[in-house]
């Protein structure tokens, strides 16, 4: 592990160019020393995309390349899902007999609550990511190793979905259920909210399978309530609240609002949150003796 660097200090992003500016040195800083010390033998991270609101995951292998990685509003991504799954980074059967060292990782703070819930899943170990970490003073469970800059809080989001639930929270349960069946019956089952989750990297997906089919294909109303009730209960208590699959979506499913209730709920019920602590037992993998709920012995 290199030694702990604190560039917090350099790059105390308010969400100005500048201050991103800060944080592409950092990165670029810390890439080219990893990479030159031969610690790592790449850096993922992000660079320009093909129009200047997006960006473009990559990896850079070579000291020369540096100036590829990016930083700014525009780098969304949860990069972790990179890591996983039957063709991530550290998981890919033919990838781990070639791979020597660790991947160097540019991690927003969503990204690095993904890193801290892979890692309770026992996905990988710890020494097999260098965590360049970017933090807005929200629990993020691991430390990043090199910590390249700060950012804020996306407040304006944290505000649209607690609007979102308290709408949501008001209405009769028959008003909410037409409400999210009106939402499903947009889906187009593209899966791309399925493709961008970290959490996602089951080999073989249930919505793929066909013998047994358990979720037909086509789209409609059932179809589509059958395969977003299924993805959602598949995340609870895992998910991290990163909002890519929401971002993602064609549709303009609000699948956060979703997320963020489910969230609620496992917070209630066993005092869990996802991502905060990598020590951490997760929720539903937890068996309470005294829970009045547990069936009881035959
Ligand atoms: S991304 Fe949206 S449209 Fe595509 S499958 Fe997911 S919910 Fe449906
Ligand atoms: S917000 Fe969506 S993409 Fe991100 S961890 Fe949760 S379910 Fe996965």
């Amino acid at each position: 592990m290199p030694e702990k660097t604190r560039a917090a200090d350099l790059c105390t992003c308010e969400g100005s160019p500048m201050e991103a500016a800060a944080i592409t040195r950092s990165i670029r800083e810390a890439a080219a020393d990893l990479l030159g010390r031969g610690v790592v033998d790449a850096v993922l991270g992000y660079s320009a995309g093909w129009r200047d609101e997006a960006a473009t995951p990559c990896v850079v292998t070579r000291v020369e390349d540096v100036d590829q990685l990016v930083f700014g509003a525009q780098c969304t991504h949860n990069l972790a899902k990179y890591l996983v799954g039957p063709d991530g980074w550290l998981t890919a059967p033919y990838r781990a007999a070639q791979r020597k060292r660790p991947l160097a990782v540019v991690a927003r703070p969503a990204t690095m609550r993904a890193l801290t819930g892979l890692l309770q899943e026992h996905q990988f170990e710890r020494a097999d990511v260098i965590i360049l970490g970017i933090t807005d003073g929200l629990p993020v469970g691991v430390e990043p190793d090199i910590q390249v800059g700060v950012i804020p809080e996306d407040a304006a989001r944290n505000a649209r979905i607690q609007q979102q639930l308290a709408e949501l929270e008001a209405m009769t349960p028959e008003e909410r259920w037409a409400w999210w069946e009106a939402q499903y019956a947009r889906c187009i089952r593209c899966y791309a909210c399925r493709q961008v989750c970290p959490f996602c990297y089951c080999e073989q997906c249930i919505a793929d399978e066909n013998q047994p089919q358990w979720i037909e294909r086509s789209s409609s109303v059932t179809n589509n309530r059958m395969w977003n009730t299924i993805r959602v209960f598949h995340l609870i208590g895992r998910c991290v609240d990163c909002g890519e699959c929401e971002r993602v979506c064609p549709a303009d499913i609000p699948l956060g609002v979703l997320h963020a209730k489910m969230r609620l709920e496992v917070e209630e019920a066993f005092g869990y949150v996802a991502g905060i602590d990598v020590d951490a037992l997760p929720a539903l993998l937890q068996v309470n003796a005294a829970d009045p709920d547990r069936p009881a012995k035959r």
